[in-house]
């Protein structure tokens, strides 16, 4: 089997706290590996703009920087997971380690990754980050800006600032992070599965660092 198969195969989770740059590489991966992404917060933010009932329920949560009860949470991701067949990256999902445990009862996951930033470098990139609501693409107003200001490359969306990116919320995401989905790092460890992987620095030199281990 050829490199670009066995990746096509891969089952990955994305780790790391908010703002670390799983959307951004997720993105680069399903674009240039072929991966399909499931992001549990595009999902939830998707519900909320379409007002379903998931996204009802969801949305006084995401506004607070809470995470989503897991019973909701679990239920959705398990429901895409099923009519997944090859390979996907899992971007947000799991958070916390009876996700992982649900997670773990109906797929076996190959790789980790776990992007590693420190904080004031995470309340910087979230603060400034700017998303597309058609695709999802994420944007950085410095670091990664549009083509055209307010416009997103990938589709021609019209770019706009997440209500959970205010620095107030995003200090309450770093917290909820480290209380709720920092413990699965000691978790996957103990599995043998985790690659811990700097987050900082060029997207591009963090996307081939990932590659290499895929
Ligand atoms: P994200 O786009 O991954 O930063 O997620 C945005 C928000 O969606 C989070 O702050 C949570 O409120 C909610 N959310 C996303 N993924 C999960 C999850 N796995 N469990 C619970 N809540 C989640």
């Amino acid at each position: 089997m050829n490199d670009y198969r066995r990746s096509m195969d891969t089952k990955i989770v994305l780790l790391g706290p908010p703002g670390s740059g799983k959307g951004t590489q997720a993105e680069k991966m399903e674009d240039e590996l072929g991966l399909v992404r499931l992001s549990t917060g595009d999902i939830l933010r998707e519900a909320v703009r379409n007002e379903t009932e998931l996204g009802r329920e969801a949305k006084g949560f995401m506004d607070k920087g809470q995470l989503v009860p897991n019973d909701l949470v679990i239920d959705l991701m398990k429901e895409k997971i099923s009519h997944l067949d090859d390979g996907y990256i899992l971007d947000g999902f799991p958070r916390t380690v009876e996700q992982a445990e649900a997670l773990e009862s109906i797929a076996e996951i190959d790789h980790v990754i776990n992007l590693e930033v420190d904080d004031e470098e995470l309340v910087n990139r979230l603060t400034k980050r700017r998303t597309c609501p058609n695709c999802n693409a994420v944007y950085h107003l410095i670091y990664k800006p549009p083509k055209k200001e307010g416009v997103c490359d990938r589709c021609g969306g019209k770019l706009y600032q997440r209500s959970d990116d205010s620095e107030e919320t995003v200090r309450n995401r770093l917290k909820v992070y480290r209380e709720n989905t920092y413990p699965l790092i000691e978790y996957y460890k103990k599995k043998g599965v985790l690659h811990n992987i700097d987050g900082k620095g060029d997207i591009k030199e963090i996307f081939e660092n990932i590659r290499e281990l895929l």
